[in-house]
């Protein structure tokens, strides 16, 4: 069970305020805390958590040694993580008294990839291998075609949504991940049957996993439709939710797992990370949500 992640890898910087700094202002942070993040460092922790051998692809910058250090004490493959001079992905979060936040993303490295760095990642991988990718790094088209002419099985989370998709051969996607924002904004629709009915019809040969928060999840090919509820916690953050439930998914589809058991193992992993704070350390272990009931 081998993926490839090509994927961000972040540094959350969390700053305490009393109140997030207006236009010309000068606050003081009363604390600053740092957390590895990125969609992609989340979703390469929630496979490996679950028990997928996970290579993670990406470069980190000046301050990544973190990054580095998360992945390697979750057992993922870090020969192709890349440190380049500067600073690398990273978020200023600043959180106020009423726990409200405020988000600054600055890429960085996870927009410093070169066609010949992703040359040299592939090569090493081919038909038979699964590619997990998000919309968080640069070449998102490039990686696209490139996996795909290796034969490749590729899985997109195409978040966030933004103008690259469109350059994007999408038809060369075997599996979507999409939450209702992206949905919504791919298909125009907000039903999620509807959505689900766009992304068949446009994409007849993929299969679509669509989340919906507390309201779980359906998944659509061509010749299903399934329905996964939420298991019922009592929410503290949901923070990589969704990239759990990816994660953990992909898990099942490496595993040969129907649908339907893949769905019901992923909802139950992204239950137990949102009764938890942040993001890495919130993704359960299979162990965990093997035992959740
Ligand atoms: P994203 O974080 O990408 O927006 P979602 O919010 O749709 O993803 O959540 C992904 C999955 O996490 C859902 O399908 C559901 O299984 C689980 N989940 C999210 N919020 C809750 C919640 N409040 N209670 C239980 N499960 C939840």
């Amino acid at each position: 069970m081998r993926v490839l992640n090509f994927g961000s890898l972040n540094v959350d910087y969390v700053y305490q305020v009393d109140h997030m700094a207006r236009e010309g202002e000068t606050q003081r942070a009363a604390g600053r805390e740092a957390f590895p993040g990125g969609k992609g460092l989340n979703q390469s922790v929630a496979a490996a958590r679950a028990g997928v051998q996970v290579c993670h692809a990406g470069l980190i910058g000046d301050d990544g040694q973190m990054l580095l250090d998360v992945c390697r004490e979750n057992g993922i493959d870090t020969r192709f993580i890349r440190a380049i001079d500067g600073p690398g992905g990273h978020t200023i979060i600043q959180i106020d008294k009423n726990a409200q936040n405020s988000i600054l993303l600055y890429p960085g490295s996870n927009g410093a990839l070169t066609e010949d760095f992703v040359d040299e990642v592939l090569s090493h991988f081919g038909r038979g291998d699964t590619l997990l990718l998000q919309n968080e790094v640069n070449l998102l088209p490039y990686i696209i075609d490139r996996a795909h002419e290796k034969g490749l099985t590729i899985v997109l989370n195409p978040s966030p949504i933004n103008e690259t998709l469109a350059s994007c051969d999408l038809s060369k996607v075997s599996v979507f991940f999409i939450n209702e924002i992206e949905g919504g904004a791919i298909s125009g629709a907000h039903d999620p049957e509807k959505i689900l009915d766009h992304m068949l019809k446009t994409y007849p040969d993929a299969r679509t996993v669509l989340t919906l928060g507390g309201a779980g999840s359906c998944f659509c090919d061509a010749h299903s439709r399934i329905h996964q509820a939420a298991f019922p916690v009592s929410a503290v953050d949901t923070t990589a939710a969704g990239d759990t439930f990816t994660g953990y998914c992909v898990y099942g589809m490496l595993k040969g797992l129907a649908w339907a058991e893949t769905l019901e193992l992923a909802a139950r992993a992204a239950a137990l990370s949102v009764t938890r704070k942040g993001a890495v350390p919130s993704i359960p272990y299979l162990e965990e949500v093997l035992n959740f009931t």
